[in-house]
């Protein structure tokens, strides 16, 4: 669990796909909680991060894992200089700030995060505190964000109809290379021709997803490239290193992806 919280100031650059700004400011205003679907590294971080800052609320980020507890969410007792004090969890904050709480990859998180979701995600909107005693009623600014990953294809590893039904759910994928070029110059200050032929040599390796790879290459790593480039590295050894190794650790898949790479460039 990381906690971040990112407050006001200017909104993080996000280069919108569709509507999603739209969908995302509706589900605000409709005190309605909302799930990202889509592979990793395609801005759904970004665009939460955005969208919190445009609505002027605070953001606390949680990257769930496969400890993360109801109690890591909630809160709990600690022991501080002898006295033991309620520390809230950053679940809790964002229901008494009207914060919007976002979590990643929520269904890494143990069962019984369910449990607490699900009295915040109708329209009772509350969260019992057992452990208090209190039970928070949730206002109109805090809004409960959601992401995962169905391309993982974990059949222990899904939602439940009954969790995922209480969200209104928006699924993205990777931006169209126009989109991307833009996202990747702009991250990396990387000049165009060069940006074009990532996006390219991305858009070949994206295609073998399901062949010889689980995931295509985001654009988390494409700009990750364009960046190592733009500060000096080598073209081919830059995509070897943000582009290729990242993804898989067979030899001769790897052979292959350079050999495509090669042929691209
Ligand atoms: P996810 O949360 O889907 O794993 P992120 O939001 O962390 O992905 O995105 C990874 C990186 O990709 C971002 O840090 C940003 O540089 C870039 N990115 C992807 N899509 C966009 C977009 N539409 N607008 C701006 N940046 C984007």
């Amino acid at each position: 669990m990381d906690g971040t919280l990112i407050e006001g100031g200017a909104a993080p650059f996000y280069l919108p796909q569709g509507d999603e700004c739209d969908v995302f400011a509706a589900a605000h205003r409709a005190c309605l909680p909302l799930l990202l679907k889509g592979p990793t590294g395609c801005g759904k971080t970004r665009f939460v991060a955005h969208m919190a800052a445009r609505l002027g609320r605070a953001l606390h980020t949680v990257s769930c894992h496969d400890d993360l507890s109801a109690a890591d969410l909630i809160g709990r007792y600690l022991l501080k200089g002898g006295e033991t004090v309620w520390v809230d969890g950053p679940l809790t904050r964002a229901v008494r700030e009207g914060a919007i709480c976002y979590l990643d990859e929520v269904v890494e998180a143990r069962k019984d995060v369910a449990v607490v979701l699900h009295p915040l995600t109708d329209d009772r909107r509350i969260l019992p505190i057992d452990r208090t005693g209190e039970e928070l009623h949730a206002g109109p600014g805090f809004m409960l964000v959601a992401s995962y990953n169905p391309g993982y294809q974990n059949i222990l590893k899904t939602l439940k109809p009954s969790t995922r039904q209480r969200f209104v759910a928006l699924e993205f994928g990777f931006p169209s290379p126009m989109l991307e070029l833009s996202v990747v110059c702009r991250e990396s200050g990387l000049d165009e021709d060069r940006a074009r032929l990532l996006i390219r040599i991305a858009g070949k390796l994206r295609g073998l997803k399901g062949q010889d790879l689980d995931e295509g290459v985001s654009t988390r790593l494409v700009v990750y490239a364009a960046t190592l480039i733009a500060r000096g590295m080598g073209f081919d050894r830059a995509v070897e290193v943000a582009m290729i190794e990242p993804l898989t650790d067979e030899a001769d898949v790897k052979r292959g992806l350079a050999d495509l790479v090669a042929a691209l460039a």
